[in-house]
């Protein structure tokens, strides 16, 4: 299997073609095939139409009958049930803080082909900003625009590498700090350099006015390397040449859900296991199990 995501490709690929905007279409065709589930979690009627348009892509499976082992392929079973419970898990985050919390200002940092402003059901009045590197987002337009897609929140495509400064191409494209935010970092910290991870939180603890909040991934594994033969880091690799651990920034992360709690943030930590009890179905722990230091943390800040 051609290797579509070396360490060199994560920063010459800007699209979805390698490097780490491949991502983006794994979690796509992960959406898909839970898409078609009879259970499904979250449905999303464009990520099939996004794996089919990219070449890197138009071979894999959409739907789980076209994956010859089925749910026990480790990669189209259980790796996309966790981003099928993910999707749902963060759909539900976000619009409890939209709704519920007041938040208008929806931010996806690392959107890649997440099509939550056109799937789900926003207050009047909400805007979504998508941030991602500008080669994920033109093809991203390019697919959706070809479907006539309409978004049902006003919505607004921030195209700028988040370890530079993203906050001047926020604001001007509308981000408005002094109103309730709501902001996810869904798949995305484990392959930003520890600093711009710190950089990433000091910035959106300053953007985001009380009653704000923020839901986001990380992996709290010491060594990553440790679960490098799980069945899951070993499929992604054989069956569509994308080596996580590669891509993945391998130094010791900052441990963001303390900062925020410094700054005042009200934070809790979940493990997905404890959403697929919740849900009654997804991942369960298992041995080498490379989702074993993956954690889902909430936050939001008080209002005084
Ligand atoms: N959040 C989306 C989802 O869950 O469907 C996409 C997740 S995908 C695994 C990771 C995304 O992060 C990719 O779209 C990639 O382009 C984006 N990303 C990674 N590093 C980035 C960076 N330095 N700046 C902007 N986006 C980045």
């Amino acid at each position: 299997m051609k290797d579509l995501a070396d360490a060199e490709g994560t920063d010459r690929v800007d699209g979805v073609d390698g490097g780490v905007g491949v991502t983006a279409l794994l979690v796509a065709a992960a959406r898909a095939i839970e898409t078609h589930r009879h259970d499904a979690l979250a449905r999303d009627e464009y990520a099939e139409q996004f794996v089919r348009a990219a070449p890197a892509s138009a071979g894999w499976p959409v739907r789980m009958r076209q994956v010859p082992d089925g749910d026990a392929n480790p990669l189209w079973g259980r790796f996309a049930r966790y981003f099928g419970l993910r999707t749902r898990v963060l759909d539900d985050f976000l619009l409890s803080s939209a709704h519920s919390g007041g938040a208008r200002q929806v931010v996806l940092l690392g959107a890649g082909l997440d099509t939550r402003a056109f799937r789900l059901d926003w207050p009047s009045g909400s805007v979504v900003f998508e941030i991602d590197r500008k080669g994920v987002l033109a093809f991203k337009h390019q697919v959706l625009d070809g479907l006539s897609a309409s978004p049902r929140a006003a919505r607004v495509t921030v195209p700028i590498d988040l370890r530079e400064d993203w906050v001047g191409a926020l604001c001007d494209a509308g981000f408005e700090p002094t109103a309730p935010s709501v902001w996810s970092a869904e798949g995305l910290l484990f392959y930003l350099p520890p600093a711009a991870e710190t950089n990433l939180f000091e910035r959106i603890d300053r953007l985001s006015t009380e009653g704000s909040a923020l839901a986001f991934e990380v992996k709290l594994d010491r060594d990553l390397l440790e679960h490098r033969d799980s069945p899951l880091y070993t499929a992604t690799a054989e069956q569509i040449g994308i080596d996580l651990l590669k891509l993945f920034d391998r130094n010791p992360r900052p441990d963001s859900a303390g900062a925020l709690m410094d700054k005042g943030w009200s934070t809790s930590v979940h493990t997905p296991y404890d959403f697929t009890l919740l849900h009654g179905r997804g991942p369960l722990p298992e041995e080498n199990d490379a989702l074993a230091g993956n954690r889902w943390v909430f936050a939001t800040k008080p209002r005084p």
